[in-house]
Formats: C-alpha cells, sequence, structure tokens
C-alpha cells in the first residue's frame, strides 16, 4: 500500500478537491489518504479559540460562521446539482457550535486541540464525500481514535506500539481500497483529541505509512519538489531530484519549510521512500528521500529560520563553570517549550537562539531569577549546507551577522531581519 498527503493548499478550493480526485483515480494501489484542513482554516480557528478563552462567545461563534462559510462554498461548487450539499455537515457544524458555547476554559493548549482539530476533521468529510460521489470509493477514518499520542497537547507526540494495532484493524484493505484520515491531528490514552504541532500533518503521514509498512509516501505540495533554497529568498533556486534522510532532517530543522522536520524519523526507520511531488503538475516526478542516493548533487542548500532571539545568559555571581548552570538553563528553556536553534557558549556566559513564541516571556522571567540575561530579538538563522568562502562573502554582505559558526559543511548566521 501507499500513502498520500494532501496539504492545506491542494484542497483549499473545489477546484483542488477535483485535482486531488484526479490524482487518487489514476492509483491502483491500495491508498491511504492524509488530509490537512483547507486553506487557511487552522489560522482561523485559532482565531476562534481566541475568542473562546475570553469568554467572547459571540465573536467567536460569529468567526466559526465565516469558516463553515467557506466550506460551503467550496460544497456548493462541488456539488451544483445538489440543493443543500452542506447537510451532511451539519451535526458536525452543531457539536463545535455547541461547544464554542460553553463557559470558557482555563487550559488553553488542551482547548486549541479539542477546537482546532476540527479543520481536518471538516476538511477530510468534504474529501471523502466528493470521492465517493465521483466513483472512487473510499471509507473515512476518524485519527482522533486511532493515533494515540502523549499528553503534550499542541505538539504531541504519536505513541507508535499504540496506534498501530488500531491502525491495522481500522484500515483494512480487504475492505476498502482507498482510507481517508486527517493529518496533525490524534488523541491521548483517554480520547482527549491532541494536535501534532503546526504544519504537522506531514508527521502524520509519516506516522501512518511506518505503522501500515506502507511502500512509499507522496507528499502533494504547491511547489515542484524540494529545492536548494526558498524561491521567495532565491530566485535561483534548484530543484533537487534526489536526497538522503541526513539532508532532509538537516534541511528541515533549519527552516527549510518543504517537510516538517518530525516526517523524515518515521520513515527512515522503515527505510520508506518519501516523495515531494507538484500537486498541480501531477505528471512530473519532484524529489525523492531515501537511505541513498546514486549522485549526490553538491549544490549548497539554503534554509532560513525566521522569528529567532539571541538570548546570552550570565551567572549573576560571575561564577566560571558553566557545566554547573548549563542544565538549569536547558531545563527552563525546555520546560517553556521554546526551541533552541543554536548554541554557543564562553567562559561565562552562554548564549542561545530560540524560536520566539507566547511562552518567551516566562521563560525570561524564570531565568532570571538565577542569571543575567540579555536578548535580541527580530533576527534571522540562515544555514547553509555545503558551505563555501565566497558564500560566506555573498551572505553577509551588508547585514548585521550576531552570531556566526562554521564547520567543514555548514555554515550558520544568526542576523538582523531586513
Ligand atoms: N492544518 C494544520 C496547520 O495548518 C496542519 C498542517 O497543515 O499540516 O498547521
Ligand atoms: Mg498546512
Amino acid at each position: 500500500m501507499i500513502v498520500y498527503k494532501f496539504g492545506g493548499a491542494s484542497v483549499r478550493s473545489a477546484e483542488g478537491i477535483k485535482n486531488l480526485a484526479s490524482i487518487v483515480s489514476g492509483v491502483k494501489d491500495n491508498l491511504f489518504i492524509v488530509v490537512s484542513a483547507m486553506g487557511k482554516t487552522t489560522n482561523a480557528l485559532e482565531g476562534v479559540l481566541e475568542d473562546f478563552m475570553q469568554a467572547n462567545h459571540s465573536s467567536a461563534l460569529a468567526k466559526f460562521q465565516q469558516i463553515e462559510n467557506y466550506h460551503n462554498e467550496i460544497l456548493a461548487d462541488l456539488f451544483p446539482d445538489v440543493t443543500d450539499p452542506s447537510a451532511f455537515l451539519q451535526p458536525l457544524y452543531d457539536e463545535i457550535e455547541d461547544m464554542i458555547k460553553q463557559s470558557v476554559g482555563d487550559d488553553y493548549d488542551r482547548w486549541y486541540d479539542k477546537i482546532v482539530s476540527y479543520g481536518e476533521i471538516i476538511s477530510t468529510q468534504i474529501v471523502s464525500k466528493f470521492l465517493n460521489v465521483v466513483g472512487i470509493r473510499n471509507r473515512w477514518l476518524d485519527m482522533r481514535k486511532l493515533l494515540i499520542t502523549d499528553s503534550n497537547f499542541r505538539e504531541a507526540n504519536v505513541k507508535m506500539k499504540e496506534s498501530q494495532q488500531k491502525l491495522i484493524e481500522a484500515a483494512d484493505f480487504e475492505k476498502f481500497q482507498v482510507y481517508i484520515g486527517q493529518g496533525f491531528i490524534g488523541a491521548n490514552a483517554k480520547g482527549n483529541p491532541t494536535t501534532l504541532g503546526r504544519e504537522g500533518s506531514d508527521y502524520s503521514a509519516a506516522v501512518v505509512a511506518n505503522l501500515l509498512n506502507a511502500e512509499s509516501l507522496t507528499i502533494w505540495k504547491d511547489v515542484p519538489g524540494i529545492l536548494n533554497a526558498d524561491p521567495r529568498l532565491y530566485p535561483q533556486a534548484k530543484l533537487v531530484p534526489e536526497l538522503t534522510y541526513l539532508e532532509a532532517v538537516e534541511l528541515a530543522y533549519s527552516g527549510a519549510q518543504v517537510i516538517h522536520p518530525k516526517t523524515i524519523k518515521p520513515l527512515q526507520n522503515k527505510n520508506i521512500p518519501l516523495y515531494v511531488r507538484p500537486f498541480g503538475n501531477p505528471s512530473e516526478k519532484g524529489s525523492v528521500i531515501k537511505a541513498h542516493v546514486e549522485k549526490p548533487t553538491g549544490i549548497p542548500f539554503y534554509s532560513l529560520l525566521k522569528n529567532q532571539v539571541l538570548v546570552t545568559i550570565r551567572p549573576i555571581d560571575f561564577s566560571f563553570v558553566l557545566e554547573e548552570n548549563l542544565p538549569k538553563v536547558f531545563s527552563i528553556i525546555s520546560k517553556h517549550r521554546l526551541k533552541v536553534s543554536m548554541i554557543e557558549s564562553s567562559a561565562i556566559s552562554i548564549s542561545v537562539a530560540i524560536g520566539n513564541s507566547r511562552y518567551f516571556p516566562a521563560a525570561l522571567d524564570e531565568l532570571s531569577n538565577d542569571f543575567d540575561v540579555s536578548y535580541n530579538e527580530h533576527l534571522e538563522l540562515l544555514t547553509v549546507r555545503g558551505i563555501t568562502d565566497e558564500i560566506v562573502q555573498e551572505v553577509t554582505n551588508q547585514r548585521e551577522v550576531l552570531l556566526m559558526q562554521r564547520t567543514r559543511r555548514i555554515g550558520r548566521f544568526l542576523m538582523k531581519e531586513i
């Protein structure tokens, strides 16, 4: 069997869903389809949640109404001959509205997962319905019952062993050749919905491929494949036809937005190739990521992490033994779920670049109890794999560089955003 994943951009319109159907109609293998929320629905649901958390129920409901309207318009386009094409979603809409009308929850992360996960529930219902109507017989699955995760709400990790049996039983290819499930969502052992982190549908698809021992995973995207740089930043970006898991991991962690960083490991563990192919041009091959490649391309890769903060931390007592303080610093950082992108230490201080987030102020407060802390915001971290002196010149030209690291292969530049 094989796994296909379609992201939010691919299914943001009726046209996109029809294109999905045409891609899927050519598949002869057993197929598991993982789908994200449509277009910008996840952002829109985050807006609903903000209002809900502040007990601003009428505004939350109004925002949710817009989300309904958006999906209903797509349904009207998909089913022009049906009188009330969104009727089948009404029970689901009612369920969500009832939830939004409730008194406020106080646990932001938990409510986030409960409410925001509906984006994928709605999108997969629509895709499954459409495929059935055009003759691609399929069964819809609720991943909140099949992917068991830890309780790390908003950034949950899938428990592979616990999920495997459930998924294998649910996706019985003797009964259906095509199954459709949501990306991005699961539930903890108690059945509380969880999400796997923004853009986490790729990770879901990789987990499904692993658990079902897929022959391959294909992620259909609105790009030609894996490029060596973001074409919005480097217009000379080139397609990389083949790369290794290791290269892909490095790329993903250093900010190349092409695949979610957690995607590779479940695939690598079972040696499952990952194809990244252009949704708009399905006859093109795109890129493949696998264990070994025939000819390494040798071209440099550029990736950029935006919205970084450089935090410099010094023990208040000027103690020179940094090792004693390191565990404390990193336990605070990890407790506040901050992501470290670069580390630099000297005898009396340590500097870390981290992704700015809503948790940053709280972490700063806690660090300030024991340390002198200073920080710089509005930075970006450029990573270049395959660094040369010329590239260093080129990328730092006329830029304010706060921190630079270079190994034989990799150069990293923390710079002021422009
Ligand atoms: N819908 C989620 C998001 O927008 C997950 C995904 O698209 O991968 O972050
Ligand atoms: Mg998306």
